[in-house]
């Protein structure tokens, strides 16, 4: 429990931190001027360019804001990283900024991670520490800018780097990202009031994929699944709130980055009856074309490589988050998480066949369309949970389908309709063994 209550602590220093008051630089930041500390935190900073200049020894990393902003920068590896946590910024860059890197830095992305707190997250090549960062003020016809500069070091430099920026007053790296992770979603995170329950209803919880710097797959052109999926489960949610029968609970309903930890969480905390993740996949150009709709559940085997390829691309998530891989421990003997699991996979794989039956009416479906692998998204050990990518923006037909509006109604419909047959029959079954 001790480190739940050190975990709040940290949220409240996250928090702290997003909201630009004092919180520590690591690194060997330079003192900040007095301009760099009269900062206006009520409105967003305005983000207009960001790029990369130096060599695959010494890179730089500049941000033009409109002002300056508190920043904490800190690395990370596998696979190496940095991560710069900022107060919510309105990124205004060139549509494909940090798309393609330079030096050590692969790419890097950026957005929105809580509320008001956002990220940059830059790939690395290899192994590097920070050297320098910083805030500048307008000059020159320049406007405020954020610099980091980052040299490439051996293995045993970046361990020793990482150790001391966690000294000089940033939270141990596992903690920083407990703090980061845990902040309240824009889906209410559940208020337990055991005296009365305002609302029996089954809850269904409807999890678009991505988010905020992860964008998810993208077409050649500018659609992304993150925006993509958003607008579907939103129509989602609508139609299945129209019956009434059901509360439904989104991990998301704006561009925000959600841990995929942070998912589970809500599905578990909500006593979710049924977790759906909403996805859109992509075929990399050199493996071919693929089409239709695919229903994905759990397992520890990948039923098929292509199932085992997305599996790792999905749960790569928290990666592009910035958030760190380790898995967080389980507060439940794992003897009962195992029983509670096979039953609820069970239920799971149930829902999967349900609702196959229903889309294949109404959508084109994929030639095997019902798959499992090791997706992190549905590891509930209590609540039923399938993920649906809902065709592939590769492919022409299904990208057409899927910013249809004409589509999207259609296949909604459908999956209401499997998700009420399937809780009718739940909810019955729960009635007679009372
Ligand atoms: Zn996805």
């Amino acid at each position: 429990m001790a480190s739940r209550a050190n975990h709040r602590f940290l949220l409240g220093f996250a928090l702290l931190c997003a909201a630009a008051l004092p919180c520590p630089v690591a690194g060997p930041a330079k003192a900040q001027s007095p301009a760099t500390l009269a900062i206006a935190a009520s409105v967003p900073a305005i983000a207009t360019d960001a790029r990369l200049a130096g060599d695959a020894k010494q890179t730089r990393f500049v941000l033009d804001l409109d002002k300056a902003i508190k920043f904490r920068a800190f690395t990370l590896a596998d696979p190496y990283r940095v991560v710069v946590d900022i107060p919510q910024v309105d990124f205004r860059l060139a549509s494909g900024a940090g798309a393609t890197g330079r030096g050590l830095v692969k790419a890097f992305r950026y957005g929105l991670v809580m509320p008001g707190g956002s990220r940059i997250v830059l790939d690395l090549s290899g192994p590097a520490k920070i050297t320098n960062s910083y805030m500048l003020d307008a000059a020159n016809g320049q406007p405020p800018r954020l610099v980091l500069e980052m040299e490439q070091v051996d293995l045993a430099a970046f361990n020793q780097a990482a150790a001391a920026e966690s000294k000089s007053g940033r939270p141990a790296i596992a903690d920083a990202n407990a703090a980061v992770s845990t902040p309240t979603p824009a889906a209410p995170m559940p208020a337990p009031n055991p005296a009365a329950p305002p609302d029996s209803r089954p809850v269904v919880v409807i999890d678009p994929g991505h988010g905020g710097l992860d964008n998810g797959t993208r077409s050649g052109g500018e659609v992304m699944e993150k925006d993509l999926v958003l607008g579907f489960a939103l129509a989602l949610r609508d139609r299945i709130e129209k019956s009434g029968k059901y509360r439904v609970v989104m991990t998301r309903t704006d561009d925000t980055f959600i841990p995929l930890a942070d998912r589970v969480k809500i599905a578990r905390n909500q006593s979710a009856a049924l977790f759906v993740s909403i996805h859109a996949d992509a075929l990399p150009p050199h493996e071919g074309d693929a089409q239709g709709a695919t229903i994905y559940t759990l397992s520890d085997k990948a039923s098929d490589t292509e199932a085992e390829r997305l599996a790792e691309a999905e749960n790569k998530a928290d990666a592009i988050g910035g958030v760190n891989l380790t898995e967080e421990p389980t507060d439940v003997a794992d003897i009962l998480i195992d029983l509670a699991q096979r039953e609820t996979r069970t239920f799971s794989n149930r829902f999967a066949r349900l609702l196959m039956g229903e889309m294949k009416n109404t959508v084109r479906m994929h030639k095997h369309p019902l798959k499992s692998a090791g997706f992190r998204v549905l590891k509930a050990p209590d609540v039923p949970s399938v993920l649906v990518e809902l065709g592939y923006v590769s492919n022409k037909g299904d990208l057409d389908h899927l910013v249809s509006e004409a589509w999207r109604s259609k296949t909604v419909g459908s999956m209401a309709q499997a998700i009420d047959v399937f809780l009718a029959k739940r909810v019955a079954k729960a009635g007679a063994a009372n």
